[in-house]
């Protein structure tokens, strides 16, 4: 008999098994690939003397942030709160909220999380100073402040020197708050398409950036910190002379939206993630399906493509069901491949490692890690 209680779904893959024993759908890291991003942007930094702060949400696991900070990262940035929590308890312990929030639960987990770790948040509204001031200032924590200014992107953020000033001055009046710098993402620019064009837009960023530095100089405030650069800018940015710390996040990766901008300079980060999967079915003529659909791959930034050197001519990924991927094929018959792999690059990394809960990581055709999102969910 069963003991039920005990009942368990097997594990995806185990450490040393070839690729062709893990279960599917599997999300899987190709260690070389990953080596090589995490390696060039730990250099970029070093290269331009900026801090690297690099994105957690992208991939929501502690183990890669370690790895990350072991190459010389400062720290790392969260998006929500409550995302930063498995960081914390993996032992990192200097956490930027690289986002707005506003309300009581928010507040309360912001000052457990300063009675643990360095933390900086963002604000763009003397109201989250208020209340992020007066909890921080009650509690004996201390908080850095980082206002946001927007610098081109229209999401958040200030965009007047006199709504800066404001926050700026508020800030100062809490002993719990610490103006830290400014955050000046530009999140809107990263996926234009040609390489000029990223060019010219990161630069209209950082002369913004540069304006509210100087207002800011004039009125005798120095910003320790001027933190921006994503994976589509950052080899622009860290020239500027603007920034002086970037928090990339998708780089390890390099998914398929990423992988369609016009890449021309030195920087350019490699495909390092993809979904394994299984055509599963093959009873309907020019069809194949196979077994990642809409819970394991995220199709917001476009369908997944079937990675090159594959069955690249042969299959296009056409439709996400829930559970299905229906794959044209260009042969005729695909009775015969039923059981066969297919390997996707999936077109949005952050809400695709979201979907999923662990990283199998391999070099060449063996398993040689298996890496736990962690920090998967948690988006409040
Ligand atoms: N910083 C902020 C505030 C972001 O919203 C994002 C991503 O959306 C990033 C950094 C990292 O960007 P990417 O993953 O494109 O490098
Ligand atoms: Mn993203």
């Amino acid at each position: 008999m069963h003991d039920l209680v005990k009942l368990k779904a097997p594990s995806i893959a185990r450490v040393g098994d070839s690729l062709a024993l893990v279960s599917t759908p599997a999300l899987l890291l190709d260690l070389d690939a990953f080596e090589f991003n995490l390696c060039n942007m730990a250099a970029l930094a070093k290269k331009n003397g900026l801090a690297l702060r690099p994105h957690a949400k992208a991939h929501k696991s502690s183990t890669i942030s370690r790895a990350q900070i072991a190459l010389g990262a400062v720290g790392i940035c969260c998006q929500k709160l409550s995302e930063a929590y498995p960081f914390v308890r993996a032992g990192i312990d200097n956490i930027h909220i690289s986002n707005e929030f506003v309300g009581a639960d928010k507040v309360a987990m912001a000052v457990e999380l300063a009675g643990l770790i360095q933390l900086s948040i963002c604000v763009d509204h003397v109201a989250q100073v208020d209340a992020i001031g007066k909890a921080a200032s009650a509690a004996g924590v201390t908080i850095i402040v980082m206002p946001e200014v927007d610098v081109g992107h229209g999401r958040c953020g200030v965009d007047s020197n006199e709504a800066l000033a404001a926050l700026i001055d508020r800030i100062a009046a809490y002993p719990g708050l610490q103006f830290g710098g400014l955050q000046a993402y530009n999140g809107g620019i990263q996926h234009l398409a040609t390489w000029e064009q990223r060019r010219l837009e990161a630069a209209r960023s950082a002369d913004r950036t540069a304006q509210y530095i100087q207002f800011l100089e004039a009125r005798g405030v120095l910003s320790p910190v001027v933190s921006g650069a994503g994976t589509g800018t950052v080899e622009f940015d860290v020239a500027s002379g603007v920034y002086t710390e970037m928090q990339p996040g998708s780089y390890i990766f390099l998914d398929g939206h990423y992988g369609s901008n016009e890449w021309a300079g030195e920087y350019m980060p490699q495909h390092g993630l993809f979904i394994l999967s299984t055509i599963m079915s093959t009873a309907k003529p020019h069809k194949a399906v196979c077994d990642v659909g809409l819970k394991g791959v995220a199709v917001d930034s476009g369908l997944p493509r079937v990675r090159a050197g594959d069955y690249e001519d042969k299959l296009r990924y056409v439709s996400a069901n829930d559970e299905h991927g229906i794959l044209q094929v260009a042969a005729d018959d695909m009775r015969d491949h039923l059981g066969n792999r297919v390997m996707l690059v999936p077109g949005h990394c952050d809400p695709t490692c979201n979907l999923h809960d662990q990283f199998i990581c391999f070099r060449g055709d063996v398993v040689e890690a298996i890496w736990e999102i962690d920090a998967r969910g948690l988006s409040h």
